[in-house]
C-alpha cells in the first residue's frame, strides 16, 4: 500500500523521525529588534528548524516561538563542551589573557583558555601577591585521564577541577575567586537575517571617529542600541554601484579577527558604510600611542600580528584579496582585539592617484615588486603588505623606509634591498617578515602557513 499502513509511519516521515533534531544553547544573549528575528536568552536552548543560511538560523525557542538568531551566537548542545561556563575563554592568547585579567584588577580572578598546542587547556590567574601579575598553569592529564595543575589534587574533568581550587588553591598562587565579566558579545553578520540596506533614520549619529580616504567615520547607534561607526563616502570618491553589490557579499565575511560590515545606506547621497565599532581607533594611532607600554611587551606585539594573520588567512581562503592591508586599516577593539578593516575597498575607489602605482595615494611602502610593475594583486601581494605590517608593529608604527621618497622606495624594492629588522624584533621573527618580502609571489608563504609559522615561534620564544 502506497505511503504504508496507516498509523504506521511512512518512510518518509520515518526519515524525518530519525532525522536527529538539532538543539543549540546560546553563548550570548540577542536582542531582536527586526521583525522576523528571535530573542536569545544567554544559557537557555533553541531548536534549530532552518540552518540551511550560514549566519542566519531559523529556530524554536521553548515558548514554541520562531524567528531568525546569528548562527554565531549559538553552539549545538552536544558540542558545548567548556563554551557554557563563564570562566572559559576558548582561543584567547597569553597576552590577551594578561591584559585583560590586569583590567579586571581582582585578586583571584582567572580563566581557562586553549592552550597555543592544540588540546591542551591553560588556567590564567591574577595575583596582587608579592606585587600584581598573571600566572600561566598547564591543565595537565594523568594516565587515568584525569585533571590536574598539581599531581596531588586530580579530578575527572575540567569544571570539576576548577570547582576544587575554588575552595582549595592546592599549590596556586591564589584559590580561584571570580572570572570577569561584561565580556564584549561579537558583531552578527549584517544586523538581522537578510539585512544589508540599512535605513539612515534608525542610525543615530554621535562623534566623529577620524576621517580618512573616503570621508568622515562617526560613531552611531543603531537603533538606539547597537555601537556601530559609520563611514560617510566622499561623492564622487568611489564607483557606488558596484560597491553596493559587492556590500551584500562583504557582509557575509565573518571571522574574530575582520571588522565586520553591517551593511550600507545607499538609497540616498552620501552613502554610509555600517560596520562594526572599535573603540580603539586604527591599529597605527594606538601602536604610536602606546609605544612606551607596547614596546616593552614584545609579546604582545607578536599576538597583534597573529591576529592580523588568522584574519587575513580567513580572507585568503574565501580567495578575497584585500589590496591595502597596512596597520592604518586595522582597527583595535575591547580586550587588545585587532581587526583587519577595509578588505576590498580598494576596488572601488576613483581616485587614479590612489589606484595607479604612480599615484601620490598609491601605498607604494607596502607593495610588491609585481604590483608595482603590473599591478597584480593577488594573496600574496596582500602577503608582502602584511611583513610590512609586522614591521609596522614592531616599531611601534614607525613609517616604513623613512622619509625616503616613493621613487627610491620602488628602486630598493627592485633591487631586493628590504627593511631592516626592528629594535625589539625576535631574529625569529624578523625571519618570517623576511619570508613575505621574498621576489617571487609564489615562494612568499601562505597565511594560513605564515600563521602556523609565528603561533610556533610565539610558543618557543615566549613559553605559553
Ligand atoms: P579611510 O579608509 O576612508 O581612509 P578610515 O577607515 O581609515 O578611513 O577611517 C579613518 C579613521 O576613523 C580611522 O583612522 C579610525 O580612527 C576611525 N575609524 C574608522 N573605522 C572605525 C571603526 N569601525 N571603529 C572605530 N573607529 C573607526
Amino acid at each position: 500500500m502506497p505511503g504504508g499502513t496507516p498509523g504506521t509511519p511512512s518512510s518518509k516521515t520515518k526519515d524525518k523521525i530519525m532525522m536527529r533534531t538539532k538543539v543549540v544553547v546560546a553563548l550570548y544573549p540577542f536582542r531582536a529588534i527586526e521583525g522576523g528575528d528571535l530573542s536569545l536568552e544567554k544559557g537557555a536552548e533553541y531548536e534549530v528548524l532552518d540552518d540551511s543560511q550560514e549566519h542566519w538560523w531559523k529556530v524554536k525557542d521553548e515558548h514554541g516561538s520562531i524567528g531568525y538568531i546569528p548562527s554565531n551566537y549559538v553552539k549545538e548542545k552536544e558540542l558545548l563542551g567548556l563554551q557554557k561556563y563563564e570562566w572559559y575563554v576558548g582561543d584567547m592568547s597569553r597576552q590577551r589573557a594578561e591584559s585583560l585579567l590586569k583590567q579586571e584588577d581582582k585578586e583571584g580572578c582567572f580563566v581557562v583558555r586553549n592552550s597555543s598546542t592544540k588540546g591542551l587547556y591553560t588556567l590564567s590567574l591574577y595575583t596582587k601577591v608579592p606585587h600584581p601579575h598573571v600566572k600561566h598553569y598547564h591543565i595537565k592529564q594523568n594516565t587515568r585521564g584525569e585533571f590536574y595543575l598539581s599531581e596531588k589534587h586530580c579530578c575527572g574533568s575540567i569544571p570539576d577541577l576548577v570547582n576544587y581550587h575554588r575552595h582549595n588553591s592546592g599549590g596556586l598562587a591564589s584559590r580561584l575567586k571570580t572570572s570577569p565579566c561584561d565580556r564584549p558579545v561579537p558583531p552578527t553578520a549584517g544586523l538581522s537575517h537578510d539585512k544589508w540596506e540599512i535605513d539612515p533614520a534608525e542610525l543615530h549619529l554621535l562623534e566623529e571617529l577620524g576621517s580618512g580616504q573616503f570621508g568622515v567615520v562617526r560613531r552611531g547607534k543603531w537603533r538606539g542600541s547597537i555601537d556601530v561607526a559609520v563611514k560617510m563616502m566622499k561623492e564622487g570618491t568611489m564607483s557606488e554601484d558596484d560597491f553596493i553589490e559587492e556590500a551584500k557579499v562583504m557582509t557575509k565575511l565573518q571571522h574574530q579577527n575582520l571588522v565586520q560590515l553591517y551593511g550600507v545606506c545607499s538609497k540616498d547621497r552620501p552613502i554610509y558604510i555600517v560596520t562594526e565599532y572599535m573603540r580603539h581607533g586604527s591599529l597605527l594611532n594606538y601602536l604610536r600611542r602606546h609605544e612606551a607600554t607596547l614596546g616593552a611587551n614584545v609579546g604582545l606585539l607578536l599576538d597583534m600580528c597573529i591576529q592580523v594573520c588568522k584574519g587575513m588567512a580567513y580572507l585568503e581562503r574565501h580567495n578575497y584579496i584585500h589590496r591595502d592591508l597596512a596597520a592604518r586599516n586595522c582597527l583595535v577593539g575591547s580586550e587588545n582585539v585587532v581587526k583587519v578593516a577595509d578588505f576590498g575597498l580598494a576596488r572601488y575607489v576613483l581616485d587614479d592617484q590612489y589606484t595607479s602605482s604612480g599615484g601620490t595615494k598609491f601605498p607604494i611602502k607596502w607593495a610588491p615588486p609585481e604590483v608595482l610593475n603590473y599591478t597584480r594583486f593577488s594573496s600574496k601581494s596582500d602577503v608582502w603588505a602584511y611583513g610590512v605590517l609586522m614591521w609596522e608593529v614592531f616599531t611601534c608604527g614607525k613609517m616604513p623606509y623613512g622619509r625616503l621618497k616613493n621613487t627610491e622606495v620602488v628602486e630598493r624594492v627592485q633591487r631586493g634591498i628590504i627593511l631592516e629588522r626592528p629594535k625589539a624584533c625576535f631574529k625569529e621573527v624578523y625571519e618570517v617578515m623576511r619570508k613575505c618580502w621574498a621576489h617571487c609571489p609564489e615562494v612568499r608563504p601562505s597565511f594560513r602557513v605564515l600563521k602556523e609559522q609565528l603561533i610556533s615561534v610565539s610558543q618557543g620564544l615566549l613559553n605559553d
